[in-house]
């Protein structure tokens, strides 16, 4: 049998937003290997083993997948949303480049539907101009660097997506984030805040920098930040293609 390795998304949580060649990849797997969570959303059939691990031993992961694809196996990486943004594409290329024994495998990834093109979406088009994503957890990175990237992202006017907003680890990050934005953006900012977005549970609200609170996000959240040119229409949210 000749393995595989695909890297895929599973889009942000509703079965619809999972792509054709993700649901393909799915039905042909023997392994699929991910965070516990995601790996809950595959459903179990003879044939498939389910690998679920803690979210801390992503290169541990990568490397046994690695393995097992060696073996002859047809294996699944599982993430949410887009395997490219904050989650295991990185991590399984990481570990390819610290074990060059397994270049010659068949390798692909298959993109998803990421939490901040979904959340956009419901929102209007809150990121119809230029645009940038920055992930607020400090867990892979010093918080001086997260406060420098937004501060110049917001003084170059850019609209912002926010992934790892707050969890219970980090309760108070959020609430710095959000006073660099007001001094930088000023109050009538237009920030929305998407929680399980395409889930039933989902919950979206847009409000202005003076209203936001910290609390208003948690790690099911992706927090969208419009530019100065982002307005409501009715019941949406949009930001001009053009700038002055
Ligand atoms: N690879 C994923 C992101 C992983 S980081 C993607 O492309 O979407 C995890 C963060 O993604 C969460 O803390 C949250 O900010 C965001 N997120 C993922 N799914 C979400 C959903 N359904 N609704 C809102 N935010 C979501």
């Amino acid at each position: 049998m000749t393995g595989w390795l695909v890297i895929a998304g599973l889009g942000p949580g509703a079965d619809q937003m999972v792509t054709p060649e993700v649901a393909e990849a799915l039905a042909e797997a023997t392994d699929v290997v991910g965070y516990i969570p995601y790996v809950a959303r595959i459903a179990p059939r003879s044939g498939l083993t389910l690998h679920s691990s803690d979210n801390r031993v992503e290169l541990d992961r990568a490397t046994r997948a690695l393995q097992m694809a060696q073996q002859g196996q047809r294996v699944v990486v599982v993430s949410s949303g887009d395997p490219g943004v904050f989650a295991m594409a990185s991590a399984v290329f990481e570990a390819l480049e610290a074990a060059p024994q397994y270049q010659g495998l068949d390798i692909r990834v298959l993109p998803g539907i990421t939490a901040m093109l979904a959340a956009a979406a419901a929102i209007g088009a809150p990121l119809g101009h230029d645009f940038c994503a920055i992930n607020l957890s400090d867990n892979l990175k010093p918080w001086a660097l997260i406060e420098r990237r937004l501060r110049l992202a917001a003084q170059a006017d850019f609209a912002m997506a926010f992934y790892n907003p707050r969890s219970t680890s980090r309760p108070d990050g959020f609430g710095r984030v959000l006073e660099v934005l007001r001094e930088e953006c000023g109050p009538q900012r237009l920030i929305g805040f998407a929680r399980a977005v395409s889930m039933p549970e989902e919950h979206i609200v847009t409000v202005t920098l003076a209203e936001a609170r910290a609390e208003m996000a948690d790690m099911r959240t992706v927090v969208i930040l419009g530019n100065s040119a982002t307005r409501r229409v009715g019941r949406f949210v949009y930001t001009r293609r053009s700038a002055e």
